[in-house]
């Protein structure tokens, strides 16, 4: 065995025990301190800098025999310096620099070399000797695979930092996305769960992680038709399918562990390693009710308009061709009956548009709400019940507001167009006739109107869906008789656009009540 001089062990033990250090991944600022310390022992001198290129230019990052109060006297050792195409640094005047150097501190020679990775230049590692010969092109050949060492650490600092930011950043993304995310393993186990698929699914993240996907996705009796296990089966993903176009997407209803289901819609993406194997799979969640509610909503929109636009304009077809015939003559009771008919049937008509263009109105925001005017609405209450009195035999309109009921800050046309709904609806819903009392009460800060009748009366567990778009309580009177299920919703719209609010009481065969509160002060 060949025998080494003793300063080659040595740097031999010093290198081994530097890139042992940098596999434990120990702190950057430890490494280079060891690295410094390896090297100015190594070429027999008395003090070292290490600095690093940052955005700012080279700054001291590690030091050796030297003081903290010393390093200023430095940092012109620092400045201007580049490096040259050969790859050797250029320190302008370092002569000069070291003569100013050796007043201060006394350290006289220097030797001073670039760190390195590849073409990057990282930083530059200079000892220095207070006495003795100069740096010679041994000690350089040393300092060398000394400062390459060094350069090394800074790189895989710099990797790792770089992934601890990705991964935070990918944490970040994840964490907050908007849809619910999971990551599964290959044998389909959740890695990671984020916090919009607790809310989906109504797991918690530290619950889920570690379980079997088929534990959290658990679908709806018979659904779907193509779930993750028929497309695994079918020999999902397909090792040379590109990653965008391999995804599996599966609608259904969910199961969450209490129980209750929810519409969701689920894209499996596939993670590929170069062989073709999967490492893991990406599952984004959607919550798709609203998309389900909007396409039922579509289709009970034009459902309900076509019917309700069909039955007046038969009517009005009806009687005016009627009418029209040449071969008769009609008494002036018939025509003026007729007559009657045809302006009712068009002024629902007039209606049923106005109410579907507040509507649109609502859902595109151009709902607009003028709170300025100063509204009676014991005057208008008279107004409207006036109006009522002349279309029905039937029903007795009553009104009742105390004496000084005060004006509320408003917009007259769009409250009339609640009490008439409120009016309309408690003579529509009581066909049998009775009372219908409009009456005001003001208390503190709000004054209220109600509208109740005699008619057939709510169940206790639709007083509040009533208001909902479109809905209809599914009765046979609500059945016979037209309606659309959007008087009350726009009702509510105005209402909480005047900061108020409404709502309903009632009982099945007794009658119903609608109040609305408005505050007297906007
Ligand atoms: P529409 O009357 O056109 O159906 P609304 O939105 O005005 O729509 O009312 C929604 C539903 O609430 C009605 O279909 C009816 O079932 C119920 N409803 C409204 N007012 C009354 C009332 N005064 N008495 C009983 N049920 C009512």
């Amino acid at each position: 065995m060949m025998l080494l001089p003793d300063y080659r062990v040595r740097q031999r033990d010093y290198l081994l025990e530097i890139s042992r250090a940098i596999t434990a991944r120990l702190d950057l600022d430890e490494v280079l301190r060891r690295i410094l310390r390896a090297s100015t022992t190594m070429l027999a001198g008395q003090a070292g800098i290490i600095a690093l290129r940052s955005d700012e230019g080279l700054r001291v990052r590690a030091v050796y025999g030297i003081s903290q109060a010393m390093l200023d006297y430095f940092s012109p050792l620092l400045a201007d310096i580049s490096i040259r195409e050969d790859g050797v640094l250029n320190i302008p005047k370092l002569d000069e620099k070291i003569q100013k150097l050796a007043h201060a501190v006394e350290l006289r020679q220097v030797v001073a070399l670039p760190m390195a990775v590849g073409e990057e230049f990282v930083g530059v590692i200079y000892i220095f000797r207070a006495y003795g010969s100069d740096f010679s092109q041994n000690d350089r050949r040393v300092l060398q695979s000394f400062a390459d060492q060094a350069a090394i650490a800074v790189h895989n600092a710099r990797l790792y930092a770089n992934v601890q930011r990705e991964r935070k950043r990918f944490e970040a993304i994840l964490e907050h996305a908007a849809d619910g995310v999971m990551i599964l393993t290959s044998d389909l186990r959740v890695e990671s769960f984020n916090h919009a698929l607790s809310q989906i699914t109504g797991w918690q993240a530290n619950q889920a992680i570690g379980r079997a996907h088929d534990d959290i996705i658990v679908w709806s009796c018979c659904e779907p038709g193509t779930d993750l296990h028929a497309a695994l089966a079918e020999g999902w993903p397909h090792p040379d399918g590109q990653p965008h176009n391999d995804t599996l997407y599966v609608e259904g209803d969910l199961v969450r562990p209490d129980g209750t289901k929810i519409s969701i819609g689920i894209t499996y993406a596939p993670l590929l390693d170069s062989d073709g194997n999967l490492i893991n799979v990406i599952v984004n969640v959607r919550d798709i009710t609203h998309f389900r509610k909007a396409q039922e909503m579509t289709s009970t929109f034009v459902s309900v308009v076509s019917h309700e636009l069909k039955t007046p304009v038969a009517l009005i077809k009806g009687y005016a061709s009627t009418l029209r015939r040449e071969d008769a003559t009609w008494s002036p009771e018939t025509l003026q009956h007729s007559l009657q008919v045809i302006e009712e049937e068009a002024d629902r008509l007039t209606t049923l548009i106005d109410n579907l263009l507040q509507v649109s109105r609502l859902q595109t925001g151009a709902f607009a709400i003028d709170l300025t005017g100063d509204v009676a609405l014991d005057q208008l209450a008279k107004r409207v019940a006036k109006n009522f009195r002349t279309q029905t035999d039937k029903h007795e309109i009553l009104i009742d507001f105390p004496p000084d009921f005060p004006k509320v800050p408003g917009d007259e046309t769009k409250l009339r167009h609640v009490l008439d709904n409120l009016v309309n609806n408690a003579i529509k819903y009581s066909p049998e006739g009775g009372k219908v009392q409009i009456g005001g009460t003001v208390n503190e800060d709000k004054v209220h109107v109600s509208v109740s009748d005699e008619g057939v009366g709510l169940p206790q567990d639709e007083l509040e869906r009533i208001f909902e778009r479109f809905y209809r309580v599914d009765d046979a009177l609500t059945r016979k008789t037209q309606g659309t299920g959007l008087g009350l919703y726009l009702a509510n719209a105005i209402v909480q656009a005047h900061n108020g609010d409404i709502w309903a009481e009632g009982t099945p065969g007794e009658g119903a009540k609608f109040t609305f509160s408005l505050p007297k002060e906007q």
